[in-house]
């Protein structure tokens, strides 16, 4: 019986392999499909000012249409995008979706705001990456400034001083950079220090929880002191309820972003919320 179960255990094993391979390969298909028929698209989040509680950004998230009409979220098909080395293509798309929205946003409503965008370590790492920023952003003609960067501390491993480089370069553009995600990578303060960016981003998973609290309120106060100590603007990630947001406003965290202000939305949603100037509490 002992021997019967180890194979079926085994088997078990490797369905679940198999199984994981067929849904990444299914992914694959439907990433491929819905980007050669325009089925991608670009959400807006809200991101405040906990000073005076008004919309000043939004972070660009994507997602996949799928032929019911639901959306797939990123979790699901950025890791095959990076595997596959479609991320470059997607995120070019990205790249230009939100220059184009910025431009498009050129009312006095909307014209203060700006856009962040996720850059995967992938896209970075393309030869051409900087001159096919600067290109999109003279073609777009918006002001670099309305355009943000998110990179995750990923992109900072092992490449010495070539990304230093880099990042001095897109900041010369007159972008800005934020470290998203912050706090749950290899953060090495000798780096934060030299690196050229301005915004830091600590990780929801520190923000939001079980309860109605900050889940890792140690956390969250020394990521703050650190970042203000450094010159750096702090961005909360995950602010979903009011005992949250008054908690991270009364340590000076700078921004924040969360369900409590607005889930992921589209332009149009984005820009009612902002020219009602939406309960932002
Ligand atoms: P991220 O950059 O850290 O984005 C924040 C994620 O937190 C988003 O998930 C957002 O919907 C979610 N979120 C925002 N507020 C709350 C909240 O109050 N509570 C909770 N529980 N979650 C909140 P989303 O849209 O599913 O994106 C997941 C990740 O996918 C992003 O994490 C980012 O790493 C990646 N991603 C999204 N769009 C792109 C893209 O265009 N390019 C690349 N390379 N990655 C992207
Ligand atoms: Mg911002
Ligand atoms: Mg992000
Ligand atoms: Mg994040």
């Amino acid at each position: 019986a002992k021997k019967a179960g180890g194979e079926s255990s085994f088997q078990f094993f490797s369905q679940a392999i198999q199984s994981r391979l067929q849904e990444s390969v299914d992914i694959e298909h439907q990433l491929r499909r819905g980007m050669a028929a325009q089925r991608m698209r670009l959400l807006y989040q809200p991101q405040f000012r906990f000073s005076d509680r008004k919309i000043v950004g939004a972070e660009a998230l994507l997602r996949l249409e799928l032929d019911d009409g639901s959306l797939l979220g990123p979790d699901k098909f950025i890791p095959v995008a990076e595997k596959t080395g479609l991320i470059i293509e997607l995120g070019q798309w990205v790249l230009q979706t939100a220059c184009t929205q910025i431009k498009a946003w050129s009312c006095p409503t909307m014209s203060a705001l700006s856009v962040a965008v996720n850059i995967s370590p992938r896209q970075l790492k393309v030869a051409n990456f900087l001159d096919d920023l600067e290109r999109r952003l003279e073609l777009s003609e918006i002001d670099p400034k309305r355009l943000e960067l998110e990179l995750t501390e990923a992109n900072f491993i092992d490449t010495g001083g070539e990304s230093i480089a880099l990042l001095n370069a897109i900041t010369q553009l007159g972008l800005h950079i934020a470290i998203d995600d912050f706090g749950t990578g290899y953060s090495s303060l000798r780096y934060l220090k030299h690196l050229p960016v301005q915004q830091l981003k600590i990780d929801k998973s520190f923000v939001c929880g079980a309860g109605n609290q900050v889940a890792d309120p140690v956390i969250v106060r020394a990521i703050i002191t650190m970042a203000h100590s450094l010159g750096l603007e702090v961005v909360a990630e995950g602010v979903e309820t009011v005992e949250q947001f008054e908690f991270l406003r009364a340590l000076g965290c700078d921004y924040g972003q969360g369900f409590l202000i607005g889930r992921p939305m589209s332009a149009e949603a984005l820009f009612e919320a902002v020219r009602e100037s939406l309960p932002v509490l």
